[in-house]
């Protein structure tokens, strides 16, 4: 990396540039620059927890509400190792700008437990995930904020959560958070929905390139839920072939593309891509310098940096991860024409269907999956034309579009509430 910063600092210093700059563009007022520069609350927490071994742990926690001009906050839970406040205080900001981006009525929160869910028994992941929301306590619920999954936090974690906040409530309520299961209040639609938005993403920017996508060739970049997902739609709806995949343990290639079937199945069995029949093993580098028609980014943030960006050669960025590149690489990708479906917008489909899920639990009334794809292609076509008028309008890329799209919505909302 050109700078001499950590990730978390690439991605708070990112959120912060981004926003700096789309509000000079619009000439946004300095007091609601302000406002939207910092997040509304923020709350750190402390969580002991019983291991199997008899032990106590103490694990460190915490829960970002960046604004809710538009509605309440909404954002995922992860559980991973490496994290501060920044990182979290930058993906709060960019829940506000993605619902802003899709036009749902909320704004953006975000929470993390610095833990390494890989190390721990179920038991333990149990016991963490329910004191995670017990210190929460009234900071959430269904009218303030609602959570829902993220890097490697699952639907079972989501059930737990909302076990336990309705046990402190005296009653079910499971509209408290997304991402449930089927059983438990869940959106049909919801398991694929961030891939399935991106993809949808993609073909509207094929179309826009003029480029035809069957038989093209696609890199993935991790391989968790979105990552996996992405291979199995891009194949199935769009023709593609997925020659390069990734996770933290490695990176393999096969210029004749995985069989999602194969793959899925064999990294349920290995826990890992690494080692698949048939495949090479590439770097970090060789993956995203491959000559493919896309590139999923879906990992983690800070991936594509100045240092890497002159030798991607993808005609498209799908970027599913939230904040994959940097500002720097932006300019450089920008100005080489490849063409970003920024975060806000690529990975917005599961927020989306969050929301549909949170509609379907207050109605307590609930869609077949039919209708629930129909409203998501409907929403991401229709966020995907205002961030590319946007763009053409003010004559710039589409992440800055896109936050122009959607700094506009949320300072309109803090205006017409009085708050500057
Ligand atoms: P996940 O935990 O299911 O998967 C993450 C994957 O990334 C894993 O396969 C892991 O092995 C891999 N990975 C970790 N470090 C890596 C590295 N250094 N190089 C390559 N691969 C690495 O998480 P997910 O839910 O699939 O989320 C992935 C990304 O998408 C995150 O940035 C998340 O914020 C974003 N996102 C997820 C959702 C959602 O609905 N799950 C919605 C919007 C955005």
């Amino acid at each position: 990396m050109k700078q001499n910063l950590l990730p978390e600092q690439l991605s708070y210093n990112s959120a912060q540039k981004q926003l700096e700059e789309a509000a000079a563009i619009i000439k946004l007022d300095p007091a609601a620059y302000e406002l939207l520069r910092r997040p509304l609350r923020e709350l750190h927490i402390t969580i002991p927890v019983k291991m199997d071994n008899g032990s106590t742990k103490i694990f460190e926690g915490f829960r970002v509400q960046h604004n809710d001009a538009r509605g309440p906050n909404k954002g995922g839970i992860r559980f991973h190792p490496e994290e501060t406040i920044d990182t979290v205080r930058a993906l709060a900001s960019w829940m506000t700008w993605k619902t802003a981006v899709m036009d749902i009525p909320l704004g953006g929160g975000k929470g993390w437990v610095i833990c390494n869910p890989k190390t721990m028994s179920t038991a333990e992941l149990e016991r963490l995930s329910r004191a995670y929301i017990r210190q929460l306590g009234s900071f959430i619920g269904p009218e303030k904020d609602i959570p829902a999954p993220d890097v490697y936090t699952t639907p079972q974690i989501m059930g737990w959560m909302a076990d336990e906040y309705s046990v402190l409530q005296g009653k079910n309520a499971f509209g408290v958070i997304t991402g449930k299961p089927l059983a438990l209040g869940g959106s049909a639609g919801r398991g694929d929905a961030t891939a399935r938005g991106g993809i949808y993403c993609v073909r509207e920017a094929a179309g826009t390139l003029g480029l035809n996508l069957s038989g093209a060739r696609a890199a993935i970049q991790g391989y968790g839920n979105v990552g996996s997902y992405t291979h199995k739609l891009a194949v199935e709806l769009l023709g593609m072939k997925v020659i390069a995949v990734s996770d933290s343990k490695g990176f393999i290639y096969n210029p004749d593309g995985f069989l999602y079937e194969s793959l899925m199945a064999y990294k349920k069995k290995t826990g890992s891509v690494t080692g698949f029949p048939g495949s090479a093993s590439i770097s970090d580098k060789e993956l995203l310098e491959l000559d493919v028609t896309v590139i999923f980014p879906a990992a983690l943030d800070s991936v594509i940096t100045a240092a890497n960006a002159p030798d991607i050669r993808a005609k498209i960025i799908a970027e599913l991860a939230n904040g994959p590149t940097t500002p720097e690489a932006d300019t450089i990708l920008y100005n080489k024409g490849v063409y970003i479906i920024p975060d806000l917008l690529c990975n917005a489909g599961g927020v989306t269907v969050s929301y549909f899920e949170m509609v379907q639990n207050s109605y307590g009334y609930y869609w077949e999956e039919e209708q629930v794809l129909q409203r998501l292609e409907k929403k991401m076509k229709t966020a995907f034309l205002a961030v590319q008028q946007t763009s053409q309008t003010y004559n710039v890329h589409n992440r800055l579009a896109a936050y122009i799209v959607a700094i506009k919505r949320v300072a309109e909302a803090m205006k017409l509430r009085g708050w500057y």
